[in-house]
């Protein structure tokens, strides 16, 4: 699948359009601004912009260049993204992980253009730049030039052996092979080593649209099931199509614990308090928004199943116990139940407490 198309950040493309078209393009670049915006998105663009066999303001889309770069495939485009530190004791085989951990993420990105942050824990460790090195003193292979995407600049300098890592990278930065291209990308060009952003030129790239993040959204394959859905979700994404990924995983969380917990209730007395204990377990109510999520998560799912027993489809998966209900009115009984749970957790009760309760008297109407 190649990556979904660019959508907005219109000011920075014909700045970086106009610099290339005029020779005028920094070979050593830094696109700053809010996580989860697309800066590495505009990386990938500015890299077919450079490679396209056209001479537009835009990159084709359609000529072979334009075409590996949207598929993740151009074999001048060195796209190096954070990753877990390589196991190996031996540098030569830290390198070969490194190389595999990268060729694994891209596959990854093939298969889902839009993707959450890395671990916080990856990084661009010595291996990586190693590898980085040795990819800068290669001749181009379809074109005239190379590009080199380092997404999340600032994860350089989280391992031990970052200074080693640091200066090879910034001798590289400092004299770039002439055919090489490399754009950096951060939230915040300060956590950059000061001598690297010493070289490089930065560019500032705004937060979207929320029109811009809903159509992201729907181009990636992430869309929301109703139009209602998608502008709350959208509009608590501050313009970064990131923030709108963290909470699907987020919702997501909140409806596996809301579906443990019906099942737990749909298994009957005999099995309630084990499982209800299990479900009350797995779920550390870190904030109390998560549990306020649970919550939600759980009367959307009980409305969904009430939507079901009306003879309408479901808009999510349902619980095994919940497909083939009838009675309507239990289940609508069901939701008044945690809405009356819901509106106790906004007061100082313990959430373990009420959900106890909430579970009997879910078990009592369903
Ligand atoms: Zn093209």
């Amino acid at each position: 699948m190649p990556v979904h198309p660019l959508v907005g950040h219109l000011d920075a493309r014909q700045q970086l359009a106009r610099a290339f078209r005029t020779a005028r393009l920094p070979q050593v670049l830094v696109l700053t601004g809010p996580a989860g915006i697309g800066k590495q998105r505009l990386g990938l663009w500015l890299a077919a912009l450079v490679f396209c066999a056209e001479t537009g303001d835009e990159p084709c889309g359609r000529c072979p260049a334009c075409r590996a770069v949207d598929g993740l495939v151009h074999p001048d485009l060195h796209w190096f993204i954070p990753i877990p530190r390589p196991k190996a004791a031996d540098r030569e085989k830290q390198v070969e992980e490194a190389e595999e951990a990268l060729a694994q993420v891209l596959a990854e990105r093939r298969a889902a253009t839009l993707y959450p942050a890395p671990d916080p824990m990856a990084s661009h460790g010595l291996a990586s730049v190693r590898l980085l090195q040795r990819r800068a003193v290669l001749t181009p292979v379809l074109g005239r030039r190379k590009v080199f995407l380092l997404g999340e600049a600032d994860r350089l300098v989280v391992q031990e052996a970052s200074q080693e890592a640091a200066n090879a990278l910034l001798k590289l930065l400092e004299e770039p092979p002439a055919d090489s291209l490399f754009v950096l990308t951060t939230v915040d060009a300060r956590r950059l080593l000061p001598t690297i952003r010493s070289r490089a030129v930065p560019l500032r790239v705004n937060r979207l649209s929320e029109e811009e993040v809903a159509q992201v959204l729907r181009a990636g394959g992430r869309p929301t099931p109703t139009e209602e859905g998608l502008r709350e979700r959208v509009a608590l994404a501050e313009g970064s199509v990131g923030a709108a990924l963290a909470q699907d995983e987020a919702a997501g969380a909140a409806y596996d614990a809301a579906r443990e917990m019906l099942e737990a209730v749909l298994a009957g007395q005999a099995g309630l308090p084990a499982r209800m204990e299990r479900a009350l377990r797995q779920t550390p109510w870190a904030a109390r928004g998560e549990f306020t999520a649970m919550l939600d998560a759980l009367a959307d799912t009980l409305s969904e199943a009430a939507r079901a027993a009306v003879g309408e489809a479901p808009r999510r998966p349902l619980p095994e116990g919940l497909r083939n209900r009838r009675d309507a009115a239990a289940l609508v009984r069901a939701i008044e139940r945690v809405a009356g749970a819901r509106e106790a957790a906004a007061g100082n009760v313990n959430p373990q407490i009420l959900l106890a309760t909430l579970g009997e008297e879910l078990a009592e109407v369903l």
